[in-house]
């Protein structure tokens, strides 16, 4: 009874939005249609305005002549001139018969000064009537506003296009009642319990009113595409029973003005029509940026940023509506959407942990079938830094590969190639000529082996492989043991030296000048390590204790900050004595171990792929010296 009368409600509001948005749709239309009738009136208005002045000019009874530049020219020679007015171009006057004339003229001091010195008097208007500004620049201004609200569009339109100008983007609610619930949101369990609260007070509002309990009316969810702040919102709903809206704060940006804020108030208009309802606005950045970052155009998204801070404001605890809102850019944000009753609880969705990874993939492995070989802590380890969505997708190209390979359960390689292929993009059929498969091999089996040889400072090896993924020819995989937050300095050295030993290895066995570009990402990342180590960790003597913070320009280092440029030599030579010695240290544990490299290069060139225990076997040997992992 209860749920029919909800799902009418809903029905209708539907409807209304429909309505309303293609209402809005003729009036977009509509817009177009007045802007272009008036501009057509002023330039249809404007000739007939010059029409009419040109024999104006002509009154006064007597014939007028009309000369030539040159024959103004003669009759200034001559002095033929007694008076001369001058409008723009346009000169007219008498001549000493007493004829009046009308001439074309170019403007020219040159010019006027002889006809002055001719005798005539010479008069200079240079001021135009206002209706001919209005003629001459109101088309012009006209043009230029339509123009500059035709690029507004096509900014606003974003992705979509030149395609959608014409079309207006209608406010994209989704709603309905969720299945949705907690149990579909694994492994952020701390932020389950921060919105706990809200499913709560939705259930039962009445309880906390009793209590004069303030309840927030909006929540933030911040954190990286796909660690499931949609998801959480909408089990939220699920889990209170109420209707979820959705729509996405880059919808709020139309073409016409003050579109937004009538798309505000229509989205309230409906939750609160169904309230007690969850209202969910994705990107919400989108509409709440900081004022200061706003560029030229964006009084429009201030409006509407405005309007949506009004309906913050305005309605009560005891309508229900729970508004809330998702972003990746918290930073962005206007401060004024973080005010008490407004967005006033913010919960930050981290990036799953190893924890969270394992349980993640326990909830989407319970759905498909899966090798009992699988050990999916393993994959929950190898995935350092995925989203929630990343891991869903994973499982499912692990699904999709398996299908491909007749299997008919997951096995332990589909995940393997799936989790290779969001790492590193999909495999290259690459030829590689015999001496670069070579060259490559050695180059893999340096990192191997030095990376055995710090086993104890660094993350164990996953594998190594020759085969060319991506943009690299062949990488050794690490496997980090648990999400590790620092690193001691003795642990930075060896990294480093595991980095190098590349192209370490590269040299040792081909020659100083067959080294190839292969080293690049090595070399990168070890600069970033030390670069890191040195200006913000503070692990280097020479350099002290001082962070050199690096200034942040569109995302990329642009400058030293607060060091002198003394400093930043100091630094640039401290980082290249790091990589150095790293490359050193690496250079002396390769030759050190001479045989050992080439034999795991020749099983590298033999199986394409080695894995840990295999490595582990090879160097060193089948009685595992004890690790302490
Ligand atoms: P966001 O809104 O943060 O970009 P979504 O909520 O849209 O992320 O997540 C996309 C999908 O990824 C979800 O629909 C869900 O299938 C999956 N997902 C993300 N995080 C989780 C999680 N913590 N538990 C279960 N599934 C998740
Ligand atoms: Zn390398």
């Amino acid at each position: 009874m209860q749920k029919q009368k909800i799902k009418e409600k809903i029905d209708k509001s539907i409807e209304q939005t429909k309505e309303a948005v293609t209402k809005k749709r003729r009036d977009g239309s509509l817009g177009y249609l007045i802007v272009f009738l008036i501009m057509l009136a002023f330039i249809v208005g404007r000739a007939f305005y010059q029409r009419a002045d040109n024999p104006q000019s002509a009154e006064a009874g007597a014939p007028v002549v009309e000369l030539s530049f040159s024959g103004i020219l003669d009759a200034t020679e001559n002095k033929q001139i007694s008076t001369m007015e001058i409008q723009g171009n346009t000169a007219t006057g008498t001549l000493s018969d007493g004829a009046k004339y009308k001439a074309t003229i170019a403007y020219d001091p040159e010019l006027l000064s002889k006809i002055a010195a001719s005798g005539a008097a010479v008069k200079i208007d240079n001021s135009k009537s206002w209706t001919d500004h209005l003629g001459t620049w109101v088309p012009i201004l006209m043009g230029i506003l339509f123009i500059w609200w035709i690029f507004r569009g096509i900014r606003g339109a974003g992705a979509g296009g030149l395609g959608r100008i014409s079309q207006y983007n209608p406010t994209k609610i989704t709603t309905g009642k969720t299945k949705t619930t907690f149990a579909d949101v694994a492994g952020i369990e701390s932020e389950k319990k921060e919105v706990m609260e809200i499913v709560d007070f939705l259930k039962n509002p009445k309880k906390f009113q009793d209590l004069g309990a303030r309840v927030p009316r909006g929540i933030l969810l911040s954190g990286e595409p796909g660690t499931g702040k949609t998801l959480l919102a909408r089990a939220i709903a699920g889990e209170a029973n109420v209707p979820f809206f959705a729509t996405s704060g880059s919808d709020f940006s139309g073409i016409i003005v003050g579109l937004g804020v009538a798309k505000i108030k229509e989205i309230f208009e409906m939750a609160k029509r169904n309230a007690p309802c969850i209202l969910f606005i994705d990107e919400i950045d989108a509409i709440g940026q900081r004022r200061s970052q706003h560029s030229f155009n964006d009084q429009d998204r201030e409006q509407t940023l405005n309007q949506l801070l009004i309906e913050m404001d305005g309605f009560q605890n005891d309508n229900g509506i729970i508004v809330i809102g998702a972003t990746n850019r918290p930073d962005m944000l206007d401060t004024a959407l973080l005010r008490p009753g407004r967005f006033d609880r913010q919960v930050y969705i981290e990036l799953p942990d190893l924890a969270g990874r394992r349980e993640i993939l326990n909830l989407y492995a319970k759905k498909m079938k899966i090798a009992k070989a699988v050990n999916l802590q393993d994959i929950a380890r190898g995935t350092t830094g995925f989203s929630g969505a990343d891991l869903e997708n994973l499982l499912n190209e692990a699904a999709l590969h398996a299908a491909g390979a007749n299997r008919k359960e997951i096995a332990k390689e589909d995940l393997e190639e799936a989790r290779d292929k969001t790492l590193m993009g999909p495999r290259k059929n690459r030829k590689m000529r015999a001496e670069d498969i070579r060259l490559t091999a050695y180059h893999e089996a340096g990192h191997a082996f030095v990376s055995v040889h710090y086993r104890d400072l660094t993350d164990p090896i996953h594998k190594a492989t020759i085969i060319p993924r991506g943009r690299s020819l062949g990488m050794v995989q690490h496997l980090p043991i648990d999400d590790k937050v620092s690193l001691t300095v003795a642990e930075v050295r060896a990294k480093l030296a595991i980095l190098m030993a590349g192209r370490a290895a590269e040299e040792i066995f081909f020659g100083a000048d067959k080294i190839t570009t292969g080293a690049e990402g090595d070399i990168a990342a070890a600069t970033r390590l030390t670069r890191y180590a040195i200006t913000v960790a503070g692990l280097s003597r020479k350099i002290g204790l001082p962070a050199i913070n690096q200034v942040m320009a569109f995302g990329m280092r642009a400058a030293l900050e607060n060091a002198s440029e003394k400093t930043a030599e100091a630094v640039d030579a401290e980082v290249k004595s790091w990589m150095n010695a790293a490359h050193d240290d690496a250079s002396k544990i390769l030759s050190r171990g001479r045989r050992v490299v080439k034999r795991l290069a020749d099983e590298l060139l033999k199986r394409e792929t080695l894995t840990r225990e295999e490595i582990e076997e090879i160097v060193l040997g089948k009685k595992k010296v004890g690790s302490r992992r």
